[in-house]
């Protein structure tokens, strides 16, 4: 094994990745070098720039899948294109993820539909897709994209938390099936990583509570997490890059915080 690329070989499929933490994952594959598949919304010739970007630092095979993850037909479409270009699918994280926040008297059932879909069921068809395909080459590693709203709830925000905690149960569950067949299935559980996801929930946040910008960075987002800083996109990089190397494998099923003690609490 190369030890400065021990993923050379292995491809990975990252959903909503063309922003954010799933940017940053598929930054971190790419430079222990695994083959990635791109996945995600916006602007055509950004996407182009990210992914001509990562396959020219890492000099890897870098592609780009559009599939909307509201989408089953799409998304299963996205795994079989990935499984036929690369000739394997060894590392696969459901990553894509949506957030409204409003009190639930008022939650939109459209916003509702939305982020289940997105943000727990995308996750179930990348796995049902991808699983025969682990099996059949005898490794895999699925690593879901939880948050500390997998573990512990916050007002507001009914349909992510419900979405977050029914994907714990799915990682649980798929856990116990695959584990036998050398694949693993875990869930990271960020607590605040200031992305355009965090940076977006800031506005809304503040009018739900009727309380100034600031006052909700450092008295709602940050008063959870008792080290009062964001969590960085390298430590979400670092527990991923554990769990896709031979010393991971014993860990299946658990869900894993990063959140800097906020569930310690
Ligand atoms: P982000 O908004 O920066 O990125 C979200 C990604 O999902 C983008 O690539 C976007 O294009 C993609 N996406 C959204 N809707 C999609 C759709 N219908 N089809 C395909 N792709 C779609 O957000 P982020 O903060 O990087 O979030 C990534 C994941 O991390 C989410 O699941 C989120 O819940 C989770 N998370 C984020 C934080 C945080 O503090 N930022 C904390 C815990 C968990």
């Amino acid at each position: 094994m190369n030890a400065q690329k021990p993923l050379a070989g292995q491809a990975a499929l990252i959903t909503g990745s063309t922003s954010g933490i799933g940017l940053a994952l598929a930054d971190a594959l790419a430079g222990a070098g695994a083959d990635i598949m791109l996945n995600g919304l916006g602007d055509a010739d950004e996407i182009e720039k990210t992914r001509a970007g990562l396959a020219h630092e890492h000099g890897v095979k870098v592609l780009f899948h559009g599939a909307n993850m509201t989408r089953p037909d799409e998304i299963a479409d996205l795994v079989a294109t990935t499984h036929k270009a690369f000739g394997r699918l060894d590392i696969a994280i459901p990553n894509a993820g949506i957030q409204h926040i409003a009190p639930i008297e008022d939650f939109p059932p459209e916003k509702w539909d939305a982020i289940l879909a997105i943000n727990l069921s995308s996750a179930f068809h990348i796995i049902r897709a991808g699983v025969p395909l682990m099996k059949a080459q005898g490794y895999g590693r699925i690593i879901n994209m939880a948050s500390t709203h997998a573990l512990v709830a916050s007002p507001f925000k009914s349909a992510y938390v419900a979405a977050k905690h029914g994907l714990a149960g799915l990682t649980k569950t798929v856990a116990l099936e695959v584990a036998a067949h050398n694949i693993t299935c875990n869930a990271i559980c960020p607590g605040y990583v200031k992305t355009p996801l965090v940076e977006a929930q800031i506005g809304p946040t503040a009018k739900a509570r009727g309380i100034s910008e600031e006052d909700v960075v450092r008295d709602v987002l940050l008063a959870a997490q008792p080290t009062k800083a964001f969590v960085e996109y390298n430590q979400l990089a670092g527990l991923l890059l554990y769990l896709v190397s031979d010393a991971g494998a014993s860990v299946n099923g658990a869900m894993l915080p990063v959140d800097g003690g906020w569930t310690a609490q």
